[in-house]
């Protein structure tokens, strides 16, 4: 099926038109490119991660690595069709040891990082920030329901390679991830800075599943001097992934330049498709009963370590929302 008109089409039964100048931030745009038998997602964030991001005010290059998580997140996430959760999780050794970022289906996206100031120094980059360790990704679909988890260990790499060998080794599917996060500046705005995140996420999905054979990109710990198995890739597969490996930062975090207008930019000789976006919001579930439903799971010794100043002062991690009961209510005895 290929298009007669370089244009874009906007979901399966829609004809042809040019694709939409209007950016769209905090959006997830699901996208396929029937010639090349790739389908993926496009996430473009403003507000929603700028949100999270200012509420903890880390150092740059810790909420630029949550925002590499965030961006993550919402191309994974984003495609399960059902009430739940997807929760990314990172564990390691490195300055920022801890991560989490929590999407709450269909929309509801939360995040925080964990680091030790004194361990930062003069790193930037988001790979030697986290270090090694693993990266778990849960769905989680409500108490009856089971949970899937998915893991793949963290190797001083960024977040693009770990995404990357998860689908190589564990859903065998090609899978190309782009993560890009920044800073901009308006002068119009007093020259305050607002977070922009922008991702990609593109998968070879041919009728004839032989068609998706890998090469072996990642040797990994292999004894020196074997000769890794080598495989023809598909020629579309190759194709789509040269196309993708053109996209800069700057393109994918640009506010001015629409989703619509870099997919085209980047597929228009083969035709691609756009379906209807998916809208993202930065809001957390916490709320006062969920922290005293956690209280009461608590031991009363734990319960009773908790008061100071006659009060207990719970903290959300996510929001830095706080959460103020007396012992009573707190269910700490003979409070
Ligand atoms: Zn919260």
């Amino acid at each position: 099926m290929v298009s007669q008109s370089p244009d874009i089409k906007a979901g399966p039964e829609s004809p042809v038109r040019a694709p939409s100048s209007v950016p769209v931030d905090d959006a997830v745009l699901p996208f396929e490119v029937d010639a090349l038998d790739v389908r993926g997602r496009l996430t473009r964030l403003g507000p929603a991660l700028d949100d999270i991001l200012t509420k903890h005010d880390y150092p740059a290059p810790v909420g630029k690595l949550l925002g590499e998580a965030i961006v993550l997140t919402t191309l994974l996430g984003s495609a399960l069709k059902f009430e739940g959760r997807f929760i990314l999780q990172a564990q390691t050794d490195g300055p920022v040891s801890f991560l989490v970022v929590d999407l709450k289906a269909p929309d509801r996206l939360r995040a925080y990082a964990r680091y030790d100031a004194s361990r930062l120094g003069e790193t930037k980059d988001s790979g030697t920030l986290l270090g090694r360790g693993h990266l778990a990704m849960t769905i989680d679909q409500g108490s009856d329901m089971s949970r899937y988890q998915g893991l793949v260990a963290l190797d001083g790499g960024s977040l693009e390679d770990a995404a990357h060998e998860y689908f190589l080794r564990s859903e065998q599917i090609p899978t190309q991830v782009r993560l890009a996060v920044g800073e901009e500046w308006r002068s119009s705005d007093g020259g305050k800075h607002r977070w922009r995140a922008g991702g990609l996420l593109m998968q070879f999905l041919p009728k004839a599943p032989e068609r998706a054979r890998q090469a072996d990109l990642h040797p990994g710990d292999a004894p020196e001097g074997t000769t890794p198995h080598t495989v023809a890739e598909d020629d579309a597969w190759v194709e789509a992934r040269s196309l993708i490996g053109t996209v800069e930062d700057v393109e994918l975090i640009d506010p001015d330049l629409s989703g619509e207008r870099l997919l085209y930019r980047l597929f228009h000789e083969r035709g691609v498709r756009v379906f209807n976006p998916q809208n993202l919001k930065a809001e957390c579930s916490c709320s006062r009963d969920a922290v005293a439903a956690m209280l009461k799971s608590f031991t009363p010794d734990d319960r009773a370590a908790m008061v100071k100043d006659d009060k207990v002062v719970v903290t959300c991690e996510f929001c830095s929302s706080v959460y103020q009961f007396t012992p009573h209510e707190a269910g700490v005895e003979n409070a």
